[in-house]
């Protein structure tokens, strides 16, 4: 295992919008120095915030499943790089998950994409990812997956892996065709 950065230390001692989330902060992130593949994510649900595991959920099981990742390439920071729009469980809202913490992006992530030169591939997975990566440019997150092939191969937009996108998933066959394998073509080459 790589030595830890300090940066990724500082930022899971990171207490900033403590007193507006439903737990005590528990951030949850990974990265080194070497990884090739960034996932940019919305925020841990609460397993992950139980566990202390980020994506240790069906929707991070069905994320590896794209990919084509065991839980072991998952988890190794040479490999994979996981910060999400805000590192800490943001608590539910009338509709699942509420909003990550606008601060913790603006706070953390130019810190920490700098002290990792080696990122080959960035999955914007969700809105808050597409918009702060990608910022007015697609009015859906439908018609930015739809446009694989013109963010490949440095960038792609994904659906959030959820149970609750079945219906997207389901609606947009296209997806499993032809934006899986792209993507899976694509994650093999970052990680060459
Ligand atoms: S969500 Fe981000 S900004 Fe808020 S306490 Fe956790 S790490 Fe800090």
């Amino acid at each position: 295992m790589p030595r830890t950065l300090k940066i990724i230390t500082d930022a899971r001692r990171c207490t900033l919008c403590a007193k507006d989330l439903p737990t005590p902060p528990r951030p949850l992130l990974q990265g080194s120095k070497q990884s090739r593949i960034l996932i940019i994510g919305q925020a841990p649900g609460s397993v992950a915030n139980q566990t202390g595991i980020p994506w240790d959920d069906k929707s991070g099981q069905r994320l590896r499943d794209w990919l084509k990742l065991t839980d072991q390439q998952f988890y190794d920071p040479t490999i994979l790089a996981l910060i999400p729009m805000a590192f800490c469980y943001p608590g539910t809202g009338k509709s699942g998950d509420s909003p990550p913490d606008p601060r913790c992006a603006p706070t953390w992530h130019p810190k920490l994409l700098k002290v990792m030169p080696n990122i080959k591939l960035t999955l914007l997975i969700g809105r808050y990812a597409l918009d702060r990566y990608l910022p007015n440019q697609y009015k859906t997150i439908t018609a930015a997956v739809q446009d694989h092939k013109k963010l490949l191969p440095n960038k792609i937009a994904l659906p959030h892996p959820s149970p609750r996108n079945n219906i997207w998933l389901k609606k947009n066959e296209w997806f499993t065709k032809q934006t899986l394998p792209a993507l899976r073509r694509q994650a093999k080459s970052a990680l060459r």
